[in-house]
């Protein structure tokens, strides 16, 4: 009877949906800002090209994943042949180009974990990061974008996931809880697994997408336009997602032995990953396989205090879904 009357309430939320939907129109970002990244983009690829013409940017992270709130920072990685020069002399030198131009603020951070040149554009009011050679986080930006485009649940999900993390402060690598692209990775494999399922797994169809990148074949199916009725046999909307998902965080997954991966659409074992122990400061308490870099453990950065802090807050969210009268306010109360 409990889960009877579990199952109910979960059906009855569809009243959830248009004020859930209000938050994720109200993040999309707007054409114009669209159009002022597309310019500022523009303006960076005659600067760098004036001096290194093999050179390519591209546009990485929530700018390029379609899964970027409004007013966000844009992520730019340049792509160079650097022959015998060094990163960092690269960077300075990057820097030097882009200061002389109009862009203010700018600043080579050589040191940071991943080295990069900040700066700001006036005209367009826009904040950049250019990172060197990290064509990895170009490709899986690519596959994130990709799975987009198949069904808008998932888009519509992510955006609320990420909005619900931000607020909830559980979005902050440095202090042990997850980054947004392991959050949109949580709900890729979420749908992966519906019943019946709202996303395919495009590794595991024919590969029309092949690259490698430092040595990692990245390979998959692209041609998304020929999916986009894939999910349409799963009638769930995005109020029953959202509390699907945090309950699954909250109540059904296996921390203990299980890893998600949307590389094969399926849970693996920590076993088959090696992933059972502490080694150095990886602890695997939450993992989440890279698609490409599968040595890569998302859950990396989480540690034994941050881990109860994330259950924590799944178990808030999934209870608000159940039991709070206006979840929506609820849900993204800052803490
Ligand atoms: P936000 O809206 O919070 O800025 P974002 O999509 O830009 O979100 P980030 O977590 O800042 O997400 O990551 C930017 C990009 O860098 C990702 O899209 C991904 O390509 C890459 N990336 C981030 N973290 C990792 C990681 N741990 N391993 C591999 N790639 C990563
Ligand atoms: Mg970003």
């Amino acid at each position: 009877r409990t889960y009877k009357r579990f199952m109910q309430c979960r059906l009855d939320i569809g009243w959830l949906c248009n004020p859930l939907l209000a938050i994720y129109e109200s993040l999309i970002p707007t054409e114009e800002e669209k159009v002022k990244q597309k310019q500022l983009l523009a303006l960076l690829e005659k600067l760098v090209n004036k001096e290194w013409p093999e050179a390519r940017l591209y546009i990485y992270g929530s700018c390029g994943n379609s899964f970027g709130v409004r007013n966000s920072d844009i992520d730019v990685c340049l792509e160079i042949q650097s022959g015998d020069i060094d990163k960092s002399e690269l960077l300075l030198k990057l820097a030097d180009i882009l200061q002389s131009d109009n862009l203010q603020d700018v600043k080579a951070l050589t040191r940071a974990r991943v080295p990069i040149v900040k700066l700001m554009d006036p005209v367009t009011g826009i904040s950049c990061d250019i990172c060197v050679n990290n064509m990895l986080a170009v490709v899986n930006t690519k596959l994130l974008r990709d799975y987009a485009q198949i069904d808008v649940r998932l888009r519509q999900l992510a955006y609320i996931v990420k909005h619900w993390a931000k607020s909830r402060a559980v979005n902050e690598t440095y202090q042990g809880t997850l980054s947004s692209y392991a959050y949109v990775l949580m709900c890729i494999h979420f749908l992966q697994q519906r019943r019946p399922p709202i996303l395919p797994c495009l590794q595991e169809l024919d590969t029309t997408y092949s690259v490698i990148v430092d040595d990692v074949r990245c390979a998959y199916f692209d041609q998304v336009e020929k999916l986009i009725n894939f999910g349409t046999r799963n009638k769930e909307n995005i109020a029953q997602l959202v509390w699907s998902f945090f309950h699954y965080w909250a109540y059904q997954h296996d921390y203990t032995n299980t890893v998600i991966s949307v590389r094969t659409g399926h849970l693996l074992s920590k076993q088959s990953k090696d992933w059972t122990r502490r080694i150095g400061n990886d602890r695997h308490l939450i993992c989440i396989e890279d698609p490409f870099d599968t040595s890569h453990d998302l859950g990396r950065v989480v540690d034994k205090f941050s881990i109860r802090v994330l259950r924590e807050e799944f178990e808030r969210a999934a209870h608000i879904m159940q039991h709070d009268p206006n979840p929506c306010a609820t849900l993204f109360e800052p803490f």
